[in-house]
């Protein structure tokens, strides 16, 4: 019987990712709490295979029939193996399954997250691009099904955090903070010169390598706008950005009368996945500990908008809403993939999806397939 049980069962959606690999170093701290009950990849099946090892799930899902064909053979039966969309979909709706990890990179993760909320599973949410592309249908759809979706994004657990014991209508504004990412103090003669290599190289955080381009283009922090949005019910108007390149502040929420909550920690993501998977309690963790007398400095500074213009194209589509959003989010991302193939330049990326905005036809009020063709349809036209 599912109550019976002691441990968790994890649908761990990209378990062969960054933050798919930290989630299982999380689950491997607590195996009497937690079980990987199913784990997925899409290309390294290389890593799958040894996380199938280690951690024996009951199945695991990748992207193509050739690739599952040679895992069975490899597994010998022992575990279930299931292909593309329809095994995402298929293992998120599973009665052995009580916690879902969304973390697949990109667009991919909508659906498998809805199919999760429909199914009234806990959600711990890394995959923002599914509150950017469709907020205004996911929020509803968590409430209505009464489930819990806890941010594992670390500026989103920070204001969760902050606002434990809180009354929403007494907060004035959210503050997220940005690390400004590694070209956070380059001119613009600079920044047309730099290369993927060098973007790759994140001062505070080691990611995947998607949200670490995002992540100096600061698109990352427009697309947590639209997340903290959507999450928190808080006017895009009272969300503001403010550059900490310590990355010790995760986020901030300041309440009516003046008092400001943080929530600090050193930056290491296995912190905010853990909190999501034990929430409401908290669990002891060996991670290294903030130790202030040694923390040199602690600064900040207004964004760069006029370097980095994702930040602003990120508030200009959630302020327009309907299909926009998904267009910025599928221009944003055929555009880093080309930046990652060295097919354009790193201040291309804004220019396209800059582009793309204006070419749009925007809709009102989409549906789920409306938004799925306006994602297919945007990275055809940039392709
Ligand atoms: P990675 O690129 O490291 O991992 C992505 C995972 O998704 C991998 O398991 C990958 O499989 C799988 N995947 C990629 N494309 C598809 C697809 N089309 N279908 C099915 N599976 C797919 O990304 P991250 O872990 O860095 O990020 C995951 C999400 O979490 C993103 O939304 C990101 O914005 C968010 N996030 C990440 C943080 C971080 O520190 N990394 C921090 C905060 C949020 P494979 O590798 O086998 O190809
Ligand atoms: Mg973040």
């Amino acid at each position: 019987m599912q109550n019976n049980r002691v441990h968790k069962n994890i649908a761990l959606l990209g378990s062969t990712g960054s933050i798919g690999t930290q989630t299982l170093d999380v689950i491997a701290n607590f195996p009497k709490d937690f079980k990987a009950t199913y784990l997925t990849g899409n290309n390294n099946t290389s890593l799958l295979l040894e996380q199938i090892r280690r951690f024996q799930p009951k199945g695991v899902v990748v992207s193509n029939e050739k690739s599952a064909k040679e895992l069975r053979k490899q597994l010998g039966g022992k575990t279930e193996v299931l292909v593309g969309e329809e095994g995402l979909l298929e293992i998120v709706q599973r009665d052995d399954v009580d916690i879902v990890i969304s973390a697949l990179v990109g667009f991919a993760g909508l659906k498998p997250t809805i199919k999760a909320i429909e199914a009234k599973k806990k959600i711990a949410l890394a995959n923002k691009e599914t509150l950017v592309v469709a907020g205004e249908i996911i929020m509803p759809l968590v409430e209505k099904h009464r489930i819990d979706l806890l941010p594992v994004d670390s500026e989103h657990s920070a204001i969760f955090q902050c606002l434990v014991g809180e009354l929403p209508n007494k907060i004035e504004k959210i503050i997220l903070t940005a690390s400004g990412g590694p070209f956070r103090t380059k001119s613009k003669a600079e920044l047309s010169k730099v290369t993927r290599e060098q973007a790759l190289k994140h001062p505070n955080w080691t990611m995947g390598s998607k949200i670490t381009i995002d992540s100096a283009t600061l698109m990352n922090k427009g697309l947590e706008v639209i997340e903290a949005h959507w999450l928190f019910g808080i006017p895009l108007d009272n969300i503001e950005v403010v550059v900490h390149p310590q990355s010790i502040i995760h986020s901030m929420v300041e309440f009516v009368d003046g008092s400001i909550k943080a929530q600090l920690g050193i930056p290491d993501m296995k912190i905010p996945i853990q909190y999501a998977l034990t929430y409401p309690s908290r669990s002891r963790s060996i991670f290294p500990r903030v130790h202030f007398p040694t923390l040199s400095e602690m600064t900040f500074f207004e964004p760069d908008h006029e370097n980095f213009p994702c930040l602003q194209l990120a508030y200009d589509a959630l302020r327009e809403g309907g299909t926009i959003p998904a267009v910025m989010n599928a221009a944003n991302e055929v555009a880093v993939a080309k930046f990652l193939r060295d097919e354009i330049t790193f201040l291309d990326i804004p220019k396209m999806i800059s582009k793309a905005m204006e070419k749009h036809t925007n809709k009102a009020n989409p549906s789920v397939e409306e938004i799925v063709d306006v994602d297919r349809e945007t990275r055809r036209n940039f392709q």
